[in-house]
């Protein structure tokens, strides 16, 4: 039988799982990515890592937190800068013999995951929006992932909501990320609470974990406090807009939701709901939508795993140049 290898590169952990052809998953394990040693050594101790499950094995697919161009080398990667430039996918098919190595984009990873084997299971059409760190997006299209005419379509993060709002860590102004990112969703939380004064369940939980996070407000909410409550409905007013936009331009079935910030769950949603109610077209609207992803924090490996599968059918090759 075919078995696969999916691997998940992230900013501090790399997550690696062995999948079957019917996408049971065989093995899970990590180890630590130690961006800052440089991607040689990553990919050396990748090798040492995954040399014990290989047995069977016959193709890998990698997701890295970067922008990733068609021949497969990454562009950008903030939270992996040694990696820029690298050609993770070349070395690594140098290093293990298999007969199909891929390369994608973690959010894209995800998202195919997600249509294959969760909350967007059999959609042709489907967009994801993971908030975490930052925010990044992806697109599945006419039963295909986006890539754009240079590999870095779907950066729905840093679509403009409004030209004049908070600075967005990429520099420019007003973007998804500027309101949805788990930084972005706590300061938002940590300014209301510096305004008022007495204790509330905001602050118990606050006091409780020691920093403001998602969490922290998804715990406060539950609790009832009206603070919390309000930073979740502006939250999914944010979100909800993005939507609209995403839903405007590609006409998605579903839209899944995924990173940290999901944690806040269905309130969130049911906001983001109401303002794509209120600010959409009726009919695509009608047509989609909003969940939250079913995958978790192994999403983007099994999406790579799926990746790996895909090779054999050409459905989503990117095959060693
Ligand atoms: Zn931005």
């Amino acid at each position: 039988m075919t078995r696969v290898l999916g691997v998940d590169v992230g900013g501090t952990n790399t997550k690696v799982v062995r999948m079957d052809a019917t996408g049971a998953i065989e093995h899970r394990s990590s180890l630590k990515t130690k961006g800052d040693e440089g991607p040689e050594s990553f990919v050396a101790r990748l090798v040492d890592h995954v040399s014990p499950i290989c047995a069977g094995v016959t193709a890998m697919g990698l997701a890295v937190a970067a922008l990733v161009r068609h021949d497969g080398s990454l562009q950008q990667a903030p939270n992996l800068k040694k990696f820029e430039g690298f050609d993770l996918q070349g070395e690594l098919a140098r290093a293990l013999a298999f007969e199909h190595m891929a390369v994608e984009n973690d959010v894209n990873a995800a998202l195919l995951g997600e249509v294959r084997l969760g909350a967007a299971r059999g959609a042709g059409h489907a967009a994801m929006l993971s908030l975490g760190t930052g925010v990044g997006g992806g697109l599945f299209i006419d039963g295909r992932l986006v890539r754009g005419h240079s590999g870095t379509a779907a950066e729905i993060g840093h679509t403009i909501l409004d030209p004049e709002g908070p600075p967005c860590p990429c520099g420019d102004r007003g973007h998804v990320e500027a309101y949805l990112s788990a930084q972005a969703i706590s300061r938002r939380a940590s300014e209301r609470l510096a305004q008022v004064t007495g204790p509330s369940r905001l602050s118990h939980h606050l006091e409780q974990a020691g920093a403001m996070s998602p969490r922290v407000i998804s715990a406060a909410a539950h609790d009832g406090d009206a603070l919390a409550l309000e930073v979740v409905a502006e939250s999914g007013y944010w979100l909800g807009l993005a939507c609209v936009n995403v839903v405007h331009m590609f006409n998605p079935e579903v839209v899944v939701l995924g990173g940290g910030v999901a944690g806040l769950g269905e309130p969130l949603l049911d906001a983001a709901r109401a303002t794509l109610h209120e600010r959409g077209m009726p009919g695509p609207v009608a047509a989609m939508r909003l969940v939250l992803a079913e995958l978790g924090s192994e999403g983007a490996a099994k999406g790579a795993a799926v990746l790996a599968l895909d090779s054999f059918n050409g459905a989503g090759i990117r095959p060693i140049a």
